[in-house]
């Protein structure tokens, strides 16, 4: 049996390569930071890092490896257990407190990943009588929560209001309603109009819910996400977001919204009954992410600093940035090969980024995305900026 399947197999990945979207691992020797050293044929590599979600610089934060192993000390390895049967500690209990506090919502529930929280949040709540109306643009983690709930499914065009008001005439037919969108979309960096998305919901009878993956710890004045950058701190139904981006880095997702959501998501949702829980330490690491960035501002308001600089930087330059309200940098390139010789030429300068282009972003709108943190230092940033500026010179981009 194997045999005629390997074949296909075989046939898939060649057609994968053929078509050059087959994705190597680089495999990366030190903690992950601004500067990292990556296996290199001769050796390790010294790169500075332009392409990890680690927005606020967290991933290697000694306090947060500290109370890591701390907790680990305290409670051990792993709880060896879904949440309602034997896997809750007090460490759970205590940042999914802390997570409600830094949205000003009812009440948390905490997911493996925010792919687990996505996937198990649509089910529970709705059913076919019911109906979710999603941005084009939307994670895939929120294209399978949609999937695997029964309600009818409306799609409008990535924050197209117009349309949105279309498909939210078109959903009144239906008894319950939730507009679905991430907060940032991760490969403009355009944040979602929550505004205007808030008041169709109001005049269309509709509840929202809003992935905060790409936009809590990074968006609005004091990082606290798009509810925050929009005024509407705890108006928003449900949000879902990641430990893996801006908190820390590590695992773990949450939902969290109104009280009777997530009392309902404890009770229904599968990823939640049916997979393990976050282990104490990742735990009690997040739990001093969410007291860091109460303490004070200093880690956002670097990553500020650090975006529009490099921005500023790269448009006096002269290239062609997509307008960013995110930790999120696109420099358009609009070819799919330019976009790799230029990830590349890059690689080669030392500035570890990647190029996308078509399927994972439309048709001739090839770029390289260039994602900020609040670690990256002046001098990287600089030297970021002039290895764009050379590469750019030698591939004929920049005159
Ligand atoms: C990264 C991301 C996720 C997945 O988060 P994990 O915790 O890594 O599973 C979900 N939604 C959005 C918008 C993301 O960017």
């Amino acid at each position: 049996m194997y045999q005629d399947f390997q074949k296909h197999l075989q046939a898939t990945l060649q057609q994968i390569k053929d078509d050059g979207l087959y994705k190597n691992e680089r495999v990366i020797i030190t903690p992950q930071s601004s500067a990292i050293q990556v296996q290199g044929e001769n050796g390790p590599v010294d790169v500075i890092n332009f392409c990890a979600n680690n927005y606020l610089g967290l991933a290697d934060n000694k306090e947060l490896i500290e109370a890591a192993k701390k907790r680990m000390d305290e409670r051990g390895y792993g709880m060896a257990s879904v949440r309602f049967i034997c896997g809750t500690q007090d460490t759970h209990k205590m940042l999914e407190k802390a997570i409600s506090d830094f949205f000003g919502t009812e009440d948390t529930i905490l997911y493996a990943a925010c792919f687990d929280a996505n996937g198990g949040l649509f089910e529970p709540l709705l059913t076919a009588e019911d109906a979710i109306i999603s941005d084009a643009l939307n994670h895939a983690s929120i294209i399978d929560g949609v999937r695997l709930c029964k309600a009818v499914r409306y799609r409008y065009a990535n924050g197209d209001m117009e349309d949105l008001e279309k498909q939210l005439q078109a959903a009144q037919a239906q008894r319950f309603r939730i507009i679905a969108t991430d907060g940032v979309f991760s490969m403009d960096g355009n944040v979602c109009p929550l505004d205007k998305i808030y008041e169709l919901a109001q005049k269309y009878n509709a509840m929202v819910m809003v992935d905060e993956s790409h936009s809590a710890g990074v968006v609005g004045k004091t990082g606290h996400g798009v509810t925050e950058q929009y005024n509407l701190r705890g108006k928003i139904e449900v949000l879902t977001g990641t430990l893996g981006k801006a908190f820390g880095g590590s695992v773990g997702g949450f939902t969290t919204g109104k009280k009777e959501i997530i009392d309902l998501l404890r009770q229904r949702s599968r990823p939640y009954l049916f997979s393990n829980s976050i282990p104490p330490m990742v735990a009690a690491a997040a739990l001093k992410t969410f007291e860091l960035l109460t303490r004070d501002n200093s880690l956002q308001d670097k990553l500020h600093a650090n975006t529009d600089y490099f921005v500023k930087k790269m448009t006096a330059a002269g290239f062609d940035i997509k307008p960013t309200q995110s930790a999120i940098c696109a420099v358009m390139l609009y070819d799919a090969r330019l976009s790799q010789e230029f990830a590349a030429a890059l690689q080669q300068e030392g500035i570890y980024v990647t190029g996308f282009y078509y399927p994972v972003v439309p048709q001739g709108q090839a770029r390289i995305r260039v994602q900020l943190s609040a670690a990256h230092t002046q001098a990287q940033l600089d030297r970021g900026v002039e290895a764009f500026v050379k590469v750019g010179k030698q591939l004929g981009v920049l005159k």
